[in-house]
């Protein structure tokens, strides 16, 4: 068993999920996100290397063939693949480290680490979701509607997920999220691997 925890984050876009990470990470220490290789344009203000991966369709299939991915999947159209390389490497670090996946690489991920503890972040209600999408989208009318269809498709996987969070009130859904990764810190069998000494002196005392 590695020291660091493995976690999933999933959530249906317009439901809040990147600017919650972004909040959680200034604020608990020993947690990294996993940078993902993806096929898709760069949005403005991305950076290569940060924020993803950007690689062209032949570069992500040879990928594949190479086994450099732990998961992949198809998303929009697009490729987005986590890759195995440097997860392990932090994960016997003793970091933790979050994968920002969709339902479908969460999918994957479970069969091969079962530990992975996942995280499924909701918006407060389908209204409110549609209502995200709409406002901050600039695309047609038809991109939209194909958004919010995607997006109550993608919300209907939270049952597989270990917890569930309303991002209603931020504070609160970000209060949440920080218990989920603060609880798992005590868990008996990493708490014992991050002290092997003080557990061995604890045990052979008389
Ligand atoms: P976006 O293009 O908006 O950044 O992400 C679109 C979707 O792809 C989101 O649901 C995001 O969680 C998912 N995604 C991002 N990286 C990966 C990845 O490495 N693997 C999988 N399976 N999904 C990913």
């Amino acid at each position: 068993m590695a020291i660091g925890t493995l976690y999933i984050i999933s959530a249906p876009s317009g439901a809040g999920k990147t600017s919650l990470i972004t909040e959680l990470l200034t604020s608990v220490e020993g947690l990294e996100v996993s940078v993902s290789h993806t096929t898709r344009d760069m949005r403005e203000g991305e950076v290569d290397g940060k924020h993803y991966h950007f690689v062209t369709a032949d570069e992500f299939e040879l990928g594949i063939t190479d086994g450099l991915f732990l998961e992949h999947a198809n998303v929009f159209g697009n490729y987005y693949g986590t890759s195995r390389a440097s997860i392990y490497q932090r994960l016997e670090a003793g970091v933790d480290v979050i994968l920002e996946i969709d339902w479908q690489g969460a999918q994957q991920i479970r069969q091969l680490e079962p530990s992975v503890r996942s995280i499924f972040i909701l918006p407060p209600s389908v209204e409110e979701l549609e209502k995200r999408l709409q406002k901050r989208n600039q695309d047609s009318d038809e991109v939209i509607s194909r958004r919010v269809a995607q997006a109550k498709e993608d919300v209907t996987h939270f049952v597989d997920y270990d917890h569930v969070i309303i991002n209603d009130d931020f504070d609160i859904a970000l209060d949440n999220l920080r218990s989920v990764f603060k609880s798992q810190r005590t868990n008996l069998d990493k708490v014992q691997l991050r002290n092997p000494a003080f557990f061995s002196a604890l045990l052979n005392q008389t």
